[in-house]
């Protein structure tokens, strides 16, 4: 099969990533982020777990970045899909809590008191532990008030609260 990642011509105003990219197949792990170029089967041989090219949700190519002061060579996966903003599988509660507040304040169907409200919620919430039954009146809130960014959680819900708590919440809109 002939490859169709040939070099791009000099003059070719692309980033030094995007060049790099061409150079071979960089694959995101998992785990913490960081790339496997070229790997002889499709795992990490560091963390033991399945390799990623593409984004879970929407398929796309992962967005790679440079994570070192020194060069512009990729590094890292992007921690968001540039495509559909999923956020990467190594991002922790307290990122992914950041994110679903950055959904409510980028949602243009909220008023300013509410959005003022839900970032509030929000922040409460983000120090409670995920299996505090506490949290569910605020996610109620944010179901009620924000229901397209309520939505945009799905994938990440697990981490943000525990089984228990995630059942008070579907009991609630049973
Ligand atoms: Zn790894
Ligand atoms: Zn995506």
């Amino acid at each position: 099969m002939v490859s169709t990642m040939l070099p791009l011509p000099e003059f070719f105003p692309v980033s030094r990533i995007e060049w790099w990219r061409s150079r071979g197949m960089h694959y995101v792990c998992p785990a913490t982020g960081h790339l496997v170029s070229n790997p002889e089967g499709r795992g990490c041989p560091e963390h033991g777990v399945k390799l990623f090219l593409n984004c879970r949700v929407c398929r796309k190519p992962w967005k790679l970045v440079s994570e070192s002061m020194y060069s512009s060579r990729a590094t890292d996966g992007a921690k968001f899909c540039r495509f559909c903003f999923t956020p990467a599988p190594w991002l922790g509660r307290r990122e992914l809590m950041a994110w679903v507040r950055h959904q409510v304040q980028a949602d243009g169907g909220l008023s300013e008191g509410e959005r003022a409200e839900l970032v509030a919620v929000l922040d409460r919430i983000k120090d409670m532990e995920p299996s505090d039954g506490n949290a569910v009146p605020g996610w109620r809130r944010l179901h009620d008030l924000a229901p397209k960014v309520f939505a945009a959680t799905k994938p990440v819900r697990e981490a943000l609260m525990s089984e228990g708590v995630r059942r008070a919440l579907d009991a609630l809109f049973g």
